[in-house]
């Protein structure tokens, strides 16, 4: 058996030692006879595994005991709807700062839903290559929150800076924050943020699991009418189990953060590693001549490295010839184009280094 390393932007790779232990238990979880897939989500056993994954996310991120944290189906994409949905329940709008495709999605989708949406700041005039300064943002006076994108990860666009603002009536605006590419990569101060949210599919777990965590203060504020699965309270209420929630998924990401603690020792370590990850190939990205990256230095993305070629006509070659050699997945969003390398918390550095040398001898042999 052979595992290549995988740059994909997600679903991601994800890390061997999980594969592995899910691959033992797939058959017999624990000696009772059935694997996770096949228990029932309220059973004891299944019971266990749900908490011990909130338990230990709670740890890797130190959330505080006022968030709720929801484990979801409808990716991040159904976050888009049902933020405004309750949290402008009692009206007010919806702040945006757009620094890429994802957060302009996160826009049109509230617009969509007829919810009153102001963008407070955009990156579009820099063709989203650096992120607004924060006291750039002009937060409209009725902002019921304010949401970014942490990372953008078709464009490699990432803040350096947690926005904080406040109306002009002195109130704090809660902020919101779509972290589907960039949570785990590191530490954050999870207090400043009112909800944050993440699709799995990146550094948490395989597709078809969204983690949202939410300030309590910001549950029940949605009208009676919406769908019950959509109501972040309900939702709360229910331990995530108003319905059948992603069993093996929630089991899968359980054990990403079992590695994230005993593994790979905590987010300190896990974001030296990326540091250095990313500052290798942005640095070799930037020696050459012939691979780009237009991003602003203090906004390159850690997770997502988009880099183009100077002579375009090479990308497929470049593509076939890096799977060849065992590297997967580097074809650019179709947006974009170019390449993009996706350095997710399971991406082990020797897959960098072995990026970088391909990198070069291509440039070599073709540039
Ligand atoms: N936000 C960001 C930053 C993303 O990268 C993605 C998916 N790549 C999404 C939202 C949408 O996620 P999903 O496919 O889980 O709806």
């Amino acid at each position: 058996m052979t595992r290549h390393y995988n740059f994909c932007a997600g679903p991601a790779a994800l890390p061997v030692a999980v594969l592995e232990r899910a691959r033992n238990e797939l058959l017999d979880f624990q000696g009772r006879g059935l694997s996770v897939m096949e228990m029932s989500h309220r059973s004891d056993e299944f019971v266990a595994i749900a908490d011990r994954a909130e338990a230990d996310l709670r740890y890797l991120l130190d959330i505080p005991s006022n968030y709720k944290v929801l484990f979801l189906q409808g990716g991040a994409s159904m976050q888009f709807a049902m933020l405004p949905m309750n949290l402008l329940g009692q009206g007010g709008s919806a702040n945006f700062i757009q620094t890429g495709i994802w957060g302009k999605k996160a826009i049109s989708e509230a617009r969509r839903l007829g919810f009153n949406c102001h963008v407070a700041a955009s990156s579009e005039d820099n063709g989203h290559t650096a992120v607004p300064d924060e006291n750039a943002l002009a937060i409209s006076s009725d902002a019921a929150y304010l949401h970014y994108t942490s990372n953008e990860t078709i464009g490699g666009l990432e803040f350096d800076y947690t926005p904080r603002v406040q109306r002009a009536d002195g109130a704090d605006v809660p902020l919101v924050c779509d972290m589907s590419s960039n949570i785990l990569s590191g530490p954050i101060d999870v207090t400043q943020f009112g909800v944050i949210y993440a699709g799995a599919q990146k550094n948490i777990g395989p597709a078809g699991l969204t983690l949202v965590a939410i300030r309590d203060d910001l549950l029940g504020k949605a009208p009676s009418s919406i769908p019950s699965l959509f109501d972040y309270q309900m939702l709360a209420d229910a331990g995530s189990m108003v319905n059948t929630p992603p069993t093996f998924a929630w089991y899968l990401a359980g054990l990403v953060f079992q590695w994230l603690k005993d593994d790979i020792g905590g987010l300190e370590v896990m974001d030296d590693i990326n540091q250095r990850k990313a500052q290798k190939l942005y640095a070799a990205i930037d020696a050459s001549d012939f691979y780009t990256n237009p991003i602003a230095s203090r906004n390159r993305s850690r997770m997502n490295v988009p880099f183009v070629l100077a002579d375009s006509s090479l990308d497929s070659v470049f593509l076939q010839e890096a799977d060849e050699a065992g590297l997967l997945n580097l074809k650019g969003h179709r947006s974009v184009g170019g390449m993009r390398a996706s350095l997710y918390n399971a991406v082990p550095e020797e897959a960098v280094d072995a990026l970088i040398a391909f990198m070069a001898d291509f440039e070599q042999r073709r540039g």
